[in-house]
């Protein structure tokens, strides 16, 4: 079968480790240069050292405008263009219980979490938009379960994803003919996603087999889901085969709107 991704640059927050990593694997395989955007300098090596050529590494951090300018004109420096941009990057709140949660966390709390989850779409949105102007390419946002449901997080977490459907709705209004946006919804998924630190003393810490067992039981597949049970989608809504897709969202979450009571 032909490469979906021949010749097409993409660049992806977050995309040495989980969701972002998976899809990072995959868009390489379907013939594309891909340019990452991460925190852990050892993780993004690592994924230099496997990919070589065909991978540009960024350290960053997604919540400065700064940090995501920088990556794309390194992109563009690189690889020449740029077509498409995933705001994948993301923090959790570890289910926190907004009656358990001390007054004097709050603050710190919302600028935390809405900060990476929310100001980090805004932000690499804003940095890639000139060049995918240029090329007439797409942005995919990862949102969640929790974009549309509750208990898929605690009110930080579902509020950050909620609002980035917000952000990808108006964009994809705002930004046609010439971009189109779209979002990729994954349902639970076995990843080291990050709690916060704010929150932390707030929340259980629960062990993989732990997570495992309640994700299977949430979801009507019953599917403890893996980064790589997501990536079709990406491919998909990347590829030029999605010319007429805009403003959607693909669930990839085992069935959750199919739950009932
Ligand atoms: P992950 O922790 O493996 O990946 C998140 C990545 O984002 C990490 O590499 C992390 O270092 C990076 N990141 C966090 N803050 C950053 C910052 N300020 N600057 C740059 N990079 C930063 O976890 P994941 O589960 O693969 O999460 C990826 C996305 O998927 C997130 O947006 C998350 O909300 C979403 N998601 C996850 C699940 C799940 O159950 N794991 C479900 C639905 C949606």
């Amino acid at each position: 079968m032909a490469m979906a991704l021949k010749d097409k640059v993409v660049l992806i927050t977050g995309g040495n480790s989980g969701i972002g990593e998976a899809v990072t694997r995959r868009f390489i395989q379907e013939g594309a240069k891909v340019s990452i955007i991460g925190r852990s300098i050892e993780t993004l090596k690592k994924m230099k050292a496997e990919f070589g050529e065909e991978i540009l590494i960024n350290q960053g951090d997604v919540s400065k405008y700064e940090d995501n300018e920088r990556a794309v004109q390194a992109t563009v420096e690189q690889f020449g263009k740029l077509d498409v941009f995933v705001a994948n990057a993301g923090v959790f709140d570890g289910f926190a219980k907004f009656a358990d949660v001390a007054p004097d966390a709050l603050s710190d709390a919302y600028d935390f979490l809405i900060d990476i989850n929310v100001k980090g779409s805004f932000f690499g949105a804003k940095a890639a938009l000139e060049e995918l102007q240029k090329s007439n390419g797409n942005i995919i946002f990862t949102v969640s379960g929790a974009s549309f449901y509750p208990d898929g997080g605690g009110v930080w977490y579902t509020a950050s994803k909620h609002a980035q459907i917000g952000l990808m709705r108006q964009l994809a209004f705002e930004l046609a003919p010439n971009i189109r946006v779209n979002a990729v919804a994954p349902g639970g998924t076995l990843t080291a996603l990050s709690v916060i630190p704010p929150l932390r003393p707030f929340v259980k810490i629960v062990d993989n087999e732990t997570k495992a067992n309640s994700i299977k039981k949430r979801n009507p597949l019953q599917l403890a889901q893996l980064p790589e049970d997501h990536v079709a989608a990406y491919v998909l809504l990347a590829s030029d085969a999605a010319r007429a897709i805009t403003g959607e969202v693909i669930s990839s979450d085992g069935g959750l709107s199919v739950r009932g009571l």
